[in-house]
């Protein structure tokens, strides 16, 4: 990177996975330097370590995020294995608390990762009707004093709000660590950083890339300590994002705001559709005044929207009947909505929750709505359409 041959307003591919680093006094300062992250052209050293096209891509989640470090990783996985692995310390560890209802994939790798492998003790917190007690939160907070509290912005699948910036501040006086996972709410709807979190977390194949058509994920932070053992473990295990990914999705994260925002809108207006039909049981959607966790949706959000899920339920006599209109409404929707076990696609997609979910949620009538941000006519045709043929 010597200088631009071209007058580009975009930072390239850069496929390079050794740098030129031309002599030996440069090689031992980049070295040296390697976990500093300061981007300077000639001290790039190697892909896996940093590089320039990821880092372009870095510097619009910072902005997005309001942040002074973001890394990019392979997937939302690889940045959550980074958030939490970055705080173990061998047998000093102390116990850790997880909020219930957070990512499967999330749960699982506590399960087996943290808890089977590393040997942590993961303590957790589960809410009582849908909702989050802070006071009981306060209580288990002071009986396990964990180092760690890790929780989701708005949960799955039934888009428990938490309040975070509660849960940030109880946590901070204990002198607790907070990971925030807040792929559902992204920093349209809030920034938990700015509320003094350690960690925010996304699955950036959600909706930063927005297109369905990339894994990615990203951890942002402040604090330069935490940037450094984090640059240093995504090196170790090889979690750094590919650059012709992190390309694409500096091109599609320029569009998010735009995207996420009628995304929202669209699931709003969907709402209503939902509502009014009678085959339809119930709706869980932050937006709404009836949802447990409304009061929490409005103090953490403001006026900035409510998210783009929704999940609802069909009535019935009985779960066989439940079940039917369930899958009658599937295959009436199909050709527009597909069901695609993701979120944050251009155009709503679905999953039926008890085919996947069903440990927690096992109700056959729940469908997930990923509201994308397709034309609004046309959705509410579909729906209504694919409604009348539920039977
Ligand atoms: N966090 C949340 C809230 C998710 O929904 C997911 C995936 O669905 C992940 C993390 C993991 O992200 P990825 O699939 O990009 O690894």
């Amino acid at each position: 990177m010597k200088k631009k041959e071209v007058n580009s307003s975009r930072t390239p591919v850069y496929r390079d996975a050794g740098f030129e680093l031309f002599d030996a006094d440069t090689t031992k300062e980049a070295f040296e330097r390697e976990n500093e992250n300061e981007r300077i052209p000639e001290l790039y050293i190697y892909s896996r370590y940093r590089n320039p096209t990821v880092a372009a891509a870095e510097e619009e989640i910072m902005k997005l995020e309001g942040c002074k470090w973001a890394l990019l990783t392979q997937s939302g996985m690889s940045a959550i294995d980074i958030a939490l692995s970055v705080f173990q310390k061998g047998a000093l560890t102390k116990p850790w608390l997880f909020f219930s209802e957070i990512y499967g994939g999330t749960i699982s790798y506590s399960e087996s990762v943290l808890k089977k492998r590393r040997g942590l003790e993961i303590h957790s917190f589960i809410p009582v009707n849908e909702k989050y007690d802070l006071s009981e939160f306060k209580k288990l907070i002071e009986k396990t004093k964990p180092d760690i509290v890790y929780i989701e912005t708005i949960s799955n699948p039934m888009l428990i709000v938490a309040d975070v910036d509660g849960v940030i501040d109880i946590a901070r006086r204990s002198g607790s660590k907070v990971i925030v996972d807040n792929t559902f709410a992204t920093p349209v709807l809030c920034k938990p950083l700015e509320s003094g979190a350690d960690i925010v977390i996304h699955s950036a194949t959600k909706y930063f890339s927005g297109h369905g058509n990339i894994t990615a994920g990203v951890l942002c932070g402040n604090d330069p300590g935490l940037m450094k053992a984090s640059i240093e473990y995504r090196k170790l295990v090889g979690h750094m994002l590919s650059p012709d990914d992190a390309y694409r999705l500096n091109t599609q994260i320029k569009t998010f705001e735009l995207r996420f925002r009628e995304q929202c809108a669209n699931a709003v207006r969907l709402t209503t559709v939902l509502r009014e039909d009678p085959r339809i049981n119930k709706i869980w959607y932050p937006g709404l005044p009836g949802h447990p966790t409304h009061k929490e949706a409005l103090k953490l959000f403001g006026d900035r929207g409510f998210g783009a899920m929704i999940t609802f339920e069909f009535d019935g006599k009985n779960d066989s009947e439940r079940k039917s209109r369930r899958d009658n409404f599937i295959k009436a929707v199909s050709g527009n909505i597909k069901l695609i076990p993701s979120l944050g696609d251009p155009k709503t997609i679905l999953m039926p929750v008890a085919s996947v979910w069903a440990a927690k949620y096992p109700r056959p009538g729940m469908i997930r709505l990923s509201v994308g941000f397709e034309d609004y006519y046309y959705l509410e045709k579909t729906i209504r359409d694919a409604l009348k043929k539920t039977g």
